[in-house]
C-alpha cells in the first residue's frame, strides 16, 4: 500500500520529535513536510533541532529542509494533507485553522481547540464515536480539511483507566493528584534549580484542563456537539523530578456497587480496538490499552511507561479508599500515550474509517493514497 504523506508543524520539539521517531517506519505514514517557528525555516532538521531521544534522527528526516509554518509557503501541490500538530496553544490558536482551512486534515495535541464545540477531543479506545463531528465543520464543508485533538498528557492515560470502569459501574466523583514529568513541560521546559531535589506543586491551566477534558471524553455526542459526563472531578497537579512518564493517584466513587474482582475484570477485558482494522490492530494501538500490574509498588515510570510500546496506561495498588469507593495508581508514558502516540492513533482510526478522504463536494478535499 503506497503511504500517505503527512507534515509536522512543530517537528522540532518534545512532542514533535517524538512523532518523528514513531513515523519512521510506520506502515501508513511517511513524513513529508516539516515545520517549526520562524527561526527554524529554511534549516534542515539536523541544524534546527535538539535531538532529546535515544535513538537517531533517521538520515532522511535529517537532511530535510523546515518549511515556513503557513500553508500558502509550500509550493503548491507539496503540502500533505495530513498535518500532525504539536505546538504552543498560543500559537495552534492562530496556525492550526489556516491549515483546516486549506484542506488538511489536522491532528491536534495543543489545548487550544480541545473544548470548542465543534471539535472532536478523541482517544480511540474511549470516544471514536466522536470523530463523527468533524463532517460539521465549516472548514470540512469548504475545504475538506477539519480538526480533531487529543487530551491533554495525564488526562489520557487516566481516561484509559476510566472508561470501563465508567461503562460498568457509573462514575459519581473522581479525586486525582498527579506527579507529572518534566518532558511534559517541553524543551528546555522547567529549569533544573527548580526540579531537581525538588516538586513543584503548580502546573499552569492543568488542573482545569483535566478536569473539564475527562467530562468531555467521557460524554456523549448529542447531535452537533458533546454532552459532558456528569461526573465530579478534583484534580492536583504536580510537576516532579522525573524525565518521562506521568503517575497519578486516583479516588474513584462509583454510581454502582463494585468488587474487587468486577473492577479487575473490567480493566483485563477491556480492548475495544482489538482486531478493528480487516481483523488486526491498528498499527500503534497497543495490545492491551489497560495493564493491572498486582505488585504492591507498581506502576513506576521507569519500569513500566514503556509497556505496550508506550501506549498502554499501567494500573496497580487497588485498594478501598476510606472517603470514596476505591483508589489507585495509573501510569503512562506522556510524550507517547500523552501526545505523540495519541495523534498517531487518531489518524491510524481516522484512515480506518475513510475520514482522510474528501467528502463529496469538499472544494479542495483530502487526498487518496
Ligand atoms: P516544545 O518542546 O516547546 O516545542 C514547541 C514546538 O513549536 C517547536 O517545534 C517550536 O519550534 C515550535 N514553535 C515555537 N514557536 C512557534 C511559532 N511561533 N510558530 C510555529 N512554531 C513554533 O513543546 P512540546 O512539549 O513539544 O509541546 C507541543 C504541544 O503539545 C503543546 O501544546 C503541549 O501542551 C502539547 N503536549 C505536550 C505534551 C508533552 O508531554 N510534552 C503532552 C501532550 C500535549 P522551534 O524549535 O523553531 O522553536
Amino acid at each position: 500500500m503506497e503511504r500517505r504523506k503527512v507534515g509536522i508543524l512543530g517537528a522540532t520539539g518534545m512532542v514533535g520529535q517524538r512523532f518523528i521517531q514513531m513515523l519512521a517506519d510506520h506502515p501508513w505514514f511517511e513524513v513529508a513536510w516539516l515545520a517549526a517557528s520562524d527561526r527554524s525555516a529554511g534549516k534542515t532538521y539536523a541544524e534546527a533541532c535538539r535531538w532529546k531521544l535515544d535513538t537517531p534522527i533517521p538520515a532522511k528526516i535529517a537532511a530535510m529542509t523546515l518549511m515556513p509554518n503557513v500553508p500558502e509557503g509550500t509550493p503548491s501541490g507539496e503540502l500533505p494533507k495530513i498535518i500532525f500538530a504539536a505546538l504552543d496553544s498560543s500559537v495552534a490558536l492562530e496556525l492550526e485553522p489556516k491549515f483546516a482551512a486549506a484542506g488538511c486534515a489536522v491532528i491536534s495535541n495543543s489545548s487550544a481547540f480541545r473544548m470548542t464545540s465543534d471539535v472532536p477531543l478523541v482517544v480511540p479506545e474511549v470516544n471514536a464515536d466522536h470523530l463523527g463531528m468533524i463532517d460539521g465543520q465549516s472548514w470540512r464543508k469548504e475545504s475538506g480539511g477539519f480538526m480533531v485533538t487529543n487530551p491533554n498528557c495525564s488526562a489520557i492515560g487516566l481516561v484509559l483507566a476510566l472508561k470501563p470502569l465508567e461503562e460498568r459501574f457509573g462514575i459519581e466523583s473522581l479525586f486525582v493528584s498527579t506527579m507529572q514529568a518534566i518532558s511534559g513541560a517541553g524543551y528546555p521546559g522547567v529549569a533544573s534549580l527548580d526540579i531537581l531535589g525538588n516538586v513543584v506543586p503548580f502546573i499552569k491551566n492543568e488542573e482545569e484542563k483535566l478536569q473539564e477534558e475527562v467530562a468531555k471524553l467521557l460524554g456523549a455526542v448529542r447531535g452537533d456537539h458533546v454532552e459532558m459526563l456528569d461526573v465530579k472531578v478534583s484534580a492536583h497537579c504536580n510537576r516532579v523530578a522525573v524525565e518521562d512518564g506521568h503517575t497519578e493517584c486516583v479516588s474513584i466513587k462509583f454510581r454502582k456497587p463494585a468488587t474487587r474482582e468486577e473492577i479487575l475484570a473490567a480493566w483485563a477485558e477491556f480492548s475495544p480496538l482489538r482486531g478493528i482494522h480487516e481483523g488486526q490492530d491498528l498499527p500503534s494501538a497497543p495490545d492491551q490499552p489497560v495493564e493491572y500490574d498486582a505488585a504492591e509498588d507498581r506502576p513506576q515510570p521507569r519500569l513500566d511507561r514503556m509497556r505496550g510500546r508506550g501506549m498502554a496506561s499501567t494500573v496497580g495498588r487497588l485498594r478501598p479508599c476510606n472517603l470514596l469507593d476505591w483508589k489507585f495508581v495509573v501510569l503512562s508514558h506522556n510524550t507517547i500515550r500523552g501526545a505523540a502516540g495519541a495523534a498517531l492513533l487518531n489518524a491510524e482510526i481516522l484512515a480506518m474509517l475513510g475520514k482522510l478522504d474528501a467528502p463529496k463536494g469538499a472544494a479542495a478535499g483530502l487526498v487518496t493514497a
